[in-house]
């Protein structure tokens, strides 16, 4: 696709949103209000709005290179922040998906520069469950992926925003979930972390 075909596409989509709801836009530019906090992969097969068919205003959206959750990466963290405190979502999605190239990268060896250096932290959670990847084959490189997402979901939980937001009783749950490229179908790995008003800490009031 040459790229003025985007342009073209852009306002073919914006006169079909107008078609269908003459409104959407005079309502949507005023302000958001997103229930969802996404934290999923860069990679072009897995946006966000058009596997789950949702609207734009629906999502807080942030992506990088296999959905990596890093306590020292303040791009993520920000997101984070501005999406509890400030927009007080009620569900964060964690999202990877299965045959990764992120993933894939770290599982091998090869000496990637800057990239190698991000991807560490995969290599982190390989070790941590090298017992039960190391015998599997084939189905190595998923598993991983899953194992990453359930870490992932781990860290967003253990930093201060999510701590201050228990104290406050801030109801939020944080959800892994991974997307099957194969046939566009997102599974829930169950490994949620919820919060809710009975957490709400009186010493820190
Ligand atoms: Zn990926």
């Amino acid at each position: 696709m040459i790229y003025e075909r985007l342009l073209e596409k852009n306002i073919e989509w914006a006169e079909k949103i107008k078609r269908n709801e003459s409104d959407f836009f005079e309502k949507n530019h005023k302000e958001q209000k997103p229930n969802f906090l996404w934290i999923g992969c860069s990679d072009s097969r897995v946006p966000s709005d058009q596997i789950m068919g949702t609207m734009p205003g629906e999502i807080f959206v942030h992506r990088n290179i296999a959905n990596l959750v890093v306590n020292s990466d303040i791009n993520c963290l920000s997101v984070l922040q501005y999406a509890v405190e400030t927009l007080k979502v009620k569900h964060i999605l964690v999202v990877g998906h299965y045959g990764c190239g992120g993933v894939r990268a770290a599982m091998e060896q090869h000496n990637l520069g800057i990239i190698g250096n991000w991807l560490n932290n995969i290599k982190d959670v390989y070790n941590l469950y090298e017992n039960e990847l190391s015998p599997l084959d084939d189905d190595k490189l998923d598993r991983l992926c899953e194992l990453s997402v359930i870490e992932q979901v781990k860290n967003v939980g253990r930093t201060s925003i999510i701590e201050n937001a228990r104290c406050r009783g801030q109801e939020i749950s944080i959800h892994g979930w991974i997307y099957n490229l194969k046939d566009g179908k997102i599974k829930d790995l169950g490994v949620n972390i919820d919060l809710d008003k009975s957490d709400e800490c009186q010493s820190c009031l």
